[in-house]
């Protein structure tokens, strides 16, 4: 039987037991913090069996793709083990248990109209105190009591050695369905959990019965396949055998089961099959959490390669046989072929890169750690590895481990804590139901949400959460005015919109009879709405009615922000492709930013080209509307979908058009908007940048926030004009100039050349005011010349212009006084027993030039002592002394000369007995200071 008719009969078996087909999840489920990745078909379910959410079926069937990264290490050496993998189960939400659930599995495998497998080939175990599931086995199924195992908690419990270790909670006793091929291993095919007890505290004793049972089975679909298709390995089921074929192909090797090649190929196989549908599903490779294990798996795949002596990317390679081989059931594949093929190939090249100087350092190691008889890697070592070759230390352990060599993991974490990186842990299902909003949950399941068609409401108040997180409670009553951590009220309904979608939050307030409460934040936790904020005045109890105020201001501007996301989501497929699907989004207040899937910036011209279409496509005024229906009708429509996105069914269509070009804009969205595009006003791009790689940020702004931009804009480009003294057009060009003149004034500086006459300036132009448009694009230029922000150009300029200034007086300075020169300075000496002493200021003078004046003065001179201090700017003196050799053999130093100078200066400084430098921060004491200066010489030359 073929792995796709397999699927097919699975849910189509349990569809004919009254039971609901839902749709799988998503690999990474971001509802669900505690995992990074789907592990098993029940995850979707777990607020189902809690009780969370109201149930619109009891019994539910789904082949769910799950990501193992706890089994990375078996994948290639064992038969059955995958990291991405597909799961079939089939759950029961307090309706059927223990009797149905293992008839319906012995129905399934063994009746000829399903899978038709032979009873003998099967055995079964069962937890050792549950006798009920061995009675039923035995005495109901018939199969006989020797192939009937009991076995530990440890083995047959869920979770995991629960009665003995916790944690406290719903868990349950659980059978395991194991099929045996003639001259092979018992393989694990399905795992029936019967979830009845909730655990409380320690033994004995601490199974209480659940009132209401859950059941939720796992069958292994490529290993059930495998059994069906008399194959010794997963890998050599209808949907791998193709990928490994093509892997072999692609590597270059043949393909034998048992060899090490053999085992490579199923790893690649097994990785870029997990690593396109991650990647499709918008996960790529990256430093953190599911992207990290996204990246190592690519990392691994690559080093198997690399050990087949592959020295350029080829995983990238392989993608189009993994989607021809898993596209029946997922043809989404098929859209996104060539963007994770683009995605991987990247990564791959990365580590290509690097992997050769990664495999040597790792080959000194273990050749340092034999020599002194070492045998753990060293964390810090490891950390070192992954930040400069990108080894992921798993790869080292497992290359470690051929060495049998240990690796020291708590040192790796140090390491990495210290370079403040986290890399992905792994991950276990926890399933809790603990803190007030989850026994508020239980209760109420939702709140009804008005908010798209008002902004006020009447409701009522179904729950009062206050205290500090973690010691936090249900009250029944609210009456401290001036708290400090916000209270979380709960509404049977509400027009506030929850944080959801990108969508912040909205804020008002409630107001009740004799008492009012601010919302700051509104928040969603389920379908639970949590209004976040303080009381203001009186007493709030549960069951108040209030009246729910939502700041519509505020309101409006958000909805101008969200409709204007999907404008620019729009003109980026148009302009880019569609591949610039969207990774994450934060609206606001008139302010929106935007993730989106490119591997390289967008240039300047197509930026400006995207942001006049959404202007464009605002100025048509086309009408914005919105509507629930069936997914499958939405996405016939053309609805943007993003993968890796769990939406319900039916879902909410939020459409715009016809836009500007013609087309339309449907997106799935539950957030709030405008009823008209030309609501959204002035539209501006302020940044575009990369946020990790294959992904750039664009931030934007709406509305009022986008006209105070380009008031501030046009200000900012006066202002600068003013400055520079030119016309508005002109300020990029005077700029330009204005570089150049800074920098030839400096060279002269420190030339000690002579500056010229010659100067540009910039012919007079009419002075038009610039539009909008015009002074951005000035302003953009002139930014881009002097490296920063459009809005920081006046600042730049303004100091730019007074470090000129301030050159230009050192040079006229230094001019006033004649070009410097050994024998002007000697003009000013003064004789100190026999000494020559100079002590001058130099003005403008660099460090070399004062340097080679005090050389030609001890030339000249026989017995000379020489202190020049030079002025830098409105805070720093450099002083330089020396002295000629008949001194220094007198037990003079021009070291110790120059130190009481340099503290006058409020600085310091010293060196050797001939020469010695020293810099002061004070210049306005410098007369004072070079009057220290003849004082200590003439001290230290006995005068
Ligand atoms: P094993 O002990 O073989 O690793 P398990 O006890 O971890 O299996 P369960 O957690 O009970 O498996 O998962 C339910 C079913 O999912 C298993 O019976 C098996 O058919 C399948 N399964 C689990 N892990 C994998 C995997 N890494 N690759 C492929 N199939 C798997
Ligand atoms: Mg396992």
């Amino acid at each position: 039987m073929q792995t796709n008719e397999l699927r097919e009969k699975y849910l189509a078996f349990f569809e004919t037991k009254g039971h609901t087909r839902v749709a799988s999840d998503v690999l990474v489920p971001t509802w669900d913090p505690s995992v990074l990745f789907t592990p098993a078909g029940m995850n979707q379910f777990k607020d189902h069996f809690l009780g969370k959410v109201k149930l619109e079926y009891t019994r539910a069937t789904t082949c769910q793709k799950c990501m193992r990264t706890g089994d990375i290490d078996n994948v290639g050496r064992t038969p059955r083990h995958h990291t991405f993998f597909e799961m079939l189960g089939n759950f029961s939400f307090g309706d059927y248990f223990k009797d149905e659930a293992i008839h319906w599995a012995w129905e399934f495998l063994t009746d000829k109209k399903w899978l038709g497998l032979p009873a003998e080939t099967l055995s079964v175990t069962v937890y050792k105190d549950d006798q009920e599931a061995a009675d039923i086995w035995h005495e109901k199924i018939g199969l006989p009591t020797s192939r009937i195992s009991f076995e530990k908690e440890d083995e047959n419990f869920w979770p995991a050695s629960a009665p003995s270790q916790g944690p406290d909670g719903v868990c349950g006793p659980c059978s395991e369905i194991y099929y045996t091929a003639p001259g092979r291993e018992a393989l694990e095919i399905w795992n029936l959990v019967f979830t009845q007890f909730n655990r409380v505290g320690d033994p004995p004793d601490n199974l209480r019965p659940l009132p209401s049972k859950n059941i939720d089975t796992g069958m292994g679909l490529e290993r059930t396949a495998a059994a069906l298709q008399n194959v010794e390995t997963n890998f050599h089921i209808d949907i791998l055998m193709p990928i490994v074929k093509a892997a072999a192909e692609v590597c270059g090797v043949e393909y034998k089961y048992d060899s090490e090649n053999g085992r490579r190929i199923r790893r690649i196989t097994d990785h870029v099959r997990a690593c396109t549908f991650a990647v499709h599903e918008n996960v790529y490779p990256g430093a953190n959490k599911e992207k990290y294990v996204v990246k190592r798996l690519l990392r691994r795949a690559v080093l198997d390669g690399h050990q087949m002596g592959l020295r350029d990317p080829f995983l990238s390679k392989i993608v189009p046989a993994v989607v021809d081989a898993m596209g029946g059931p997922y043809p989404e594949l098929k859209e996104t072929v060539e963007r994770v093929a683009g995605v991987i190939e990247k990564e791959e090249a990365n580590f290509f890169s690097t992997i050769d100087g990664g495999l040597n350092r790792i080959d000194l190691v273990f050749d340092e750690m034999r020599k002194d008889n070492r045998t753990t890697v060293d964390g810090h070592v490891a950390a070192d590895l992954y930040q400069t070759y990108g080894v992921p230390p798993e790869l080292f352990e497992s290359l470690a481990a051929e060495h049998n060599l240990a690796f020291d993991w708590k040192g790796y974490h140090e390491a990495m804590d210290e370079h403040g990186v986290r890399s992905g842990t792994d991950q276990k299902i926890v399933m809790g139901s603990k803190g007030p909003i989850d026994s508020l949950k239980k209760v109420h399941h939702k709140t009804e949400f008005l908010g798209y068609e008002i902004t006020e409401a009447e409701a009522t108040v179904v729950g009062i959460v206050a205290g500090k997180p973690g010691s936090d409670q249900l009250c029944d009553k609210m009456e401290e005015v001036g708290h400090e951590d916000p209270v979380r009220v709960v509404l049977d309904k509400t027009p506030f919109y929850g944080e959801s979608g990108g969508q912040v939050g909205d804020v008002g307030k409630l107001v009740g009879k004799g008492f009012e409460f601010e919302v700051i934040d509104t928040q969603k936790d389920g379908e639970l709405f949590i209004h976040l904020g303080h009381l203001k005045s009186g007493v709030m109890s549960e069951g108040d009615t209030v009246t729910a105020t939502v700041d519509t201001s505020r309101r409006a501007a958000i909805q101008r922000a969200h409709s204007a996301t999907h404008l620019l989501h729009h003109a980026l497929h148009k302009h880019l492709g569609d591949h610039a699907q969207q990774q994450g989004s934060k609206v606001d207040a008139d302010w929106l930013r935007f993730d989106f899937t490119n591997l390289s910036p967008v240039e300047p011209e197509k930026l400006a080209a995207i942001a006049e279409d959404v202007a464009a496509d605002v100025a048509t005024a086309a009408p914005v509307k919105w509507e629930t229906l069936p997914l499958a009708d939405a996405r016939k429509q053309g609805a943007m979908m993003l993968f890796g996105e769990k939406y319900p069914d039916p879902v909410r269509m939020v459409s715009m058009g016809p836009l500007s070009a013609g087309t339309n804009s449907r997106e799935l969205c539950g957030g709030t908007h405008l009823t008209n595009t030309s609501e959204v006003g002035a539209f501006e791009i302020i940044s575009e940048e990369g946020v990790s790689s294959g992904t750039r940020r664009i931030v934007a702004l709406t509305g009022q926030r986008a006209e105070e931009q380009a008031t501030k804009t046009v200000a900012e480009l006066e202002q600068a004009a003013k400055l520079l003294e030119v016309d508005g057009s002109q300020v990029a060009e005077a700029v330009g100039l204005l570089l150049n003149e800074q920098r030839s004034l400096k060279k002269l500086l420190s030339s000690g050349g002579q500056p010229s006459d010659e100067t540009t300036t910039l012919a007079a132009k009419s002075a038009a005011k610039l539009s909008y448009q015009q002074a951005k694009l000035v302003l953009a230029e002139a930014g881009r010349l002097l490296s920063v922000a459009p809005l920081a150009v006046v600042q730049r300029v303004e100091s730019l212009v007074s470090e000129v200034e301030s050159i230009k007086k050192q040079l006229a300075e230094r001019d006033a006084t004649g070009p410097l020169s050994a024998d002007k300075l000697l003009e000013s000496a003064k004789d100190v027993t026999g000494t020559t002493v100079v002590i001058a200021e130099t003005p403008g003078a660099p460090q070399n030039l004062m340097r080679q004046l005090i050389d030609t003065l001890r030339a000249k001179c026989d017995s000379v002592a020489v202190m020049l201090a030079a002025r830098e700017g409105d805070d720093k003196v450099t002083l330089i002394a020396g002295i000629s050799k008949d001194l220094q053999d007198k037990g003079v130093s021009a070291g110790k000369w120059i130190s009481p100078v340099a503290k006058a200066l409020g600085g310091g400084g010293g060196g050797r007995p001939d020469m010695a430098q020293a810099g002061g921060k004070k210049p306005e004491e410098l007369p004072a200071a070079l009057e220290v200066a003849e004082k200590t010489i003439t001290e230290m030359l006995g005068a």
